[in-house]
């Protein structure tokens, strides 16, 4: 299967002109969890490492999760529990070796986040209080400050980064391409510096082993629980650099996003899936419970269930959302477990004590990304990936509540031990060739559109062409000039096309990924996995992986 992007293929971004370099032995890009754990990790085997980031060094999803993290640390659950409940959420496609690392090395991984000063909230004997959350039959989700779990994290990660007088960070680089040397193994990346007083300007960081932890897509839609630089840089970097690409038509709408009316663009507040672990429900606009009858886990079902279950719902009423009734919660439990949320309704006029919070799906996970192996290696040597821009398998076609952050944690420290395996060796990098194809920022918000409109949570085949033709119209766009929102906006055009192609193919409804005209989950024919990569004569070509482990 081969299709091509418009504009013309692009192998890169931009030329950069011979300017300044910077180089370690290690480079990470992103300052997530995974980033920063990767870092630090790397420290350990005495490494010197340079982390560049886009935006401030906190800026990301992390610091924006509020549920928790998911991990077997109570007697009363096993890694082998956690294992069932993510391999039914992923409906038959997680890879079942990579679901096995993450919850047999997730305990001792998120006992390391404490080792390094993250605080965990506390139950009354001082054990870590574990809280429940959709898809989980176990108390298993550790979390810090209430629902400021994310936060937390983030906090201690940087806070140890800065301390460590081995690990250089440049805030404010935004990461372009892939730096090659002429045996195609990766040698460091473009870079796009800005602010005052820096070295503006395209440069190259250089380092033989180059780990990208960039995050998610979320802004490919038009309402996102995503920040703003949640882009997808490092899958469409990677696509560029000729990596697989998995998994892409598995986008995960959260259920529960705060409504703010039908002009909202962007971040949208989230309302974590935890209000519901501790009894709040969801009502339509009749005051009738949405999932009542509809799945044995009701209100704490898997997020695609749930998600689409308000969809229905919103069809057959007409209405823009549906009502969380997070009333019998009390003033004590908002306070004490759900504080940021509180503040985040209290300031839109919601007192979720006495009022009913107006909530409708937003887009919120990427399962998808660059293709690893168990120990993020990419199909590019000496090019690893972890966190959200990576697809290790571990989430199938649905991801698990919580398995996200650990996710990106557990295959950090992966790829350290993989990067002393492999011992890259540093080489001259050669500049990227071919056309350079650059969208102008003004083609965003359309293609947002196109995206909400033709492929989110309800898809279909006449809505995929739709979109593909309403891809292919914002890829003739011109005036584009080398800028972050520009290169940003390529980038986005070039993981829309591609996760709109994968959605096309995928006849059938599976996890987050729902066609209306496919309604039915076919194991026969669909419990593969989608992997597109670029060739050197710049055709998309994509194959289908056979997935490992039960159905
Ligand atoms: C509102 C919200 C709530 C969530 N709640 C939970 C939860 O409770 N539990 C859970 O497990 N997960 C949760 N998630 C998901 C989870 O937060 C993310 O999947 C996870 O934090 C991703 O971590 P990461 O390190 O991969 O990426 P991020 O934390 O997104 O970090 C990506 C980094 O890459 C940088 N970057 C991006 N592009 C470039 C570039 N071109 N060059 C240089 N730098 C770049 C960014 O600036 C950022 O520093 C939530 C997400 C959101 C948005």
């Amino acid at each position: 299967m081969t299709f091509s992007l418009s504009p013309t293929p692009a192998r890169r971004l931009v030329a950069p002109e011979p300017g300044w370099t910077v180089s370690a032995d290690v480079l990470v890009v992103g300052s997530g969890i995974a980033g920063l754990s990767a870092a630090l990790r790397a420290r350990v085997t005495g490494r010197t490492v340079l982390l560049v980031t886009k935006a401030q060094v906190n800026e990301g999803s992390t610091r924006w999760a509020q549920g928790g993290i998911a991990a077997a640390l109570s007697d009363e659950d096993s890694p082998e529990e956690h294992l069932h409940d993510t391999l039914v959420a992923g409906v038959g496609l997680c890879d079942e070796d990579a679901v096995r690392v993450l919850v047999t090395e997730g305990p001792a991984a998120v006992r390391g986040l404490i080792d390094i000063g993250a605080h965990f909230d506390r139950d009354a004997s001082g054990e870590i209080a574990l809280t429940r959350e959709g898809g989980h039959l176990r108390d298993r989700i550790a979390h810090a400050g209430g629902d400021a779990t994310g936060a937390e994290i983030s906090r201690a990660l940087v806070a140890a980064v800065r301390e460590d007088p081995g690990i250089d960070v440049i805030e404010d680089a935004l990461a372009l391409d892939l730096l090659r040397d002429d045996l195609g193994r990766a040698q460091g990346v473009t870079l796009h510096v800005m602010g005052a007083g820096r070295r503006d300007g395209v440069g190259a960081a250089l380092a033989p082993a180059v780990v990208l932890a960039t995050g998610g897509f979320g802004q490919v839609f038009g309402q996102t629980t995503n920040p703003y630089v949640s882009t997808g840089d490092g899958v469409a970097l990677a696509l560029r650099a000729g990596a697989a690409i998995a998994d892409l038509e598995f986008v995960q709408f959260h259920p529960t996003v705060m409504w703010l009316g039908p002009l909202a663009q962007g971040q949208q507040p989230l309302v974590s899936e935890a209000v519901r672990g501790e009894g709040a429900v969801l009502l339509d606009s009749s005051g009738r419970r949405v999932m009542e009858g509809v799945h044995p886990l009701a209100d704490l079902a898997p997020r695609d269930v749930v998600a689409k279950a308000i969809m229905r719902r919103m069809r057959e009423d007409g209405t823009a959302h549906v009502w969380l009734d997070g009333r019998m919660l009390g003033a004590d439990t908002w306070l004490q477990r759900f504080p940021t949320i509180l503040e985040n309704c209290r300031q839109r006029g919601i007192d979720p004590v006495t009022d009913l919070i107006p909530v409708a799906p937003a887009q919120h996970y990427v399962s998808g990304g660059v293709r690893t192996d168990l120990w993020g290696r990419s199909s590019v040597p000496g090019l690893y990936a972890c966190g959200e821009v990576a697809c290790t398998g571990v989430h199938g076609a649905n991801r698990l509540a919580s398995n996200s952050l650990l996710e990106g944690l557990v295959f950090a420290r992966r790829i350290v031990a993989a990067i002393e395996d492999d011992r890259p060796e540093r080489a001259p990098a050669r500049m990227p060739s071919g056309p350079t194809g650059l969208l102008p920022h003004a083609v965003r918000r359309s293609l947002q559109q196109v995206m909400d409109a033709d492929a989110g949570v309800l898809r279909s085949a006449q809505s995929l062409a739709d979109a593909t033709e309403g891809l292919a119209e914002l890829g003739t766009a011109r005036g584009a000039r080398p800028s972050t929102e520009d290169w940003e906006t390529t980038n986005l055009h070039a993981i829309a096309s591609v996760l709109v192609h994968h959605a096309r193919l995928r006849e059938e409804t599976r996890g987050s990924h729902w066609r209306e005209d496919f309604p039915e989950r076919d194991d026969e024919h669909w419990r593969v996995r989608l992997v597109t990569h670029l060739t050197a004569e710049g055709d998309l070509v994509t194959t289908r992986e056979p997935v490992t482990g039960e159905a």
